[in-house]
């Protein structure tokens, strides 16, 4: 069985970026624009010698209500339903924000096994980082670059131990 592993994060954090590097696809676009990939996306991808299923979210707003973003949420929730664990995906260079807190919120009550994936790191303070993003409560954070790939095969060697 391969497990399906599922990206969330608010708009511009490098979902797509990471679901790039793990499919080896341009099925996913990658773009400055918050909220440009409106649907989920589904990929094959490979680490670590493994096999798993990888799902590119919108950017997830569980608070909206209407319109676009709510859109955007309404795909994020049908992908945590589908998911054997979350990564939830957040800056390092733009720092925690209050949409991470309202995400980390969301994601506690899913139940489903939740890495903390801080992306960006790349030439930042690891411990820094790492200490801000400790607050969310959802274990200790894992500082990767999707862009430079820094990190993200040993990240997914420990996704992929528990399945
Ligand atoms: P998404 O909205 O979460 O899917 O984010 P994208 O994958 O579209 O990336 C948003 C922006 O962040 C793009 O300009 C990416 O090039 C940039 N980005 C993604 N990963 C990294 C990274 O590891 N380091 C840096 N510095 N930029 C990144
Ligand atoms: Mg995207």
């Amino acid at each position: 069985m391969k497990p399906t592993l599922v990206l969330v994060g608010r708009p511009n954090v490098g979902k797509s970026t990471l679901f790039n590097r793990l499919t080896k696809t341009r099925d996913a676009l990658v773009a400055d624009f918050p909220g440009l990939t409106r649907d989920r996306r589904y990929g094959l991808g490979r680490a670590a010698e493994r096999e798993f299923l990888v799902v590119d979210t919108a950017g997830f707003d569980p608070v909206a209500k209407e319109g676009i973003v709510h859109e955007m949420a309404k795909q994020a929730e049908q992908a945590i339903a589908e998911a054997d664990a979350l990564l939830f995906m957040v800056d390092a260079r733009s720092g925690l924000t209050p949409h991470d807190e309202q995400i980390a919120v969301r994601l506690r009550r899913a139940g489903r096994p939740t890495f903390l994936v801080v992306n960006k790191a790349e030439g930042m303070n690891r411990a820094m980082v790492s200490a801000e993003f400790h607050q969310l409560g959802l274990g200790d954070p894992l500082c990767i670059s999707s862009a430079h790939g820094d990190n993200v095969t040993s990240l997914m060697e420990l996704i992929l131990e528990s399945f």
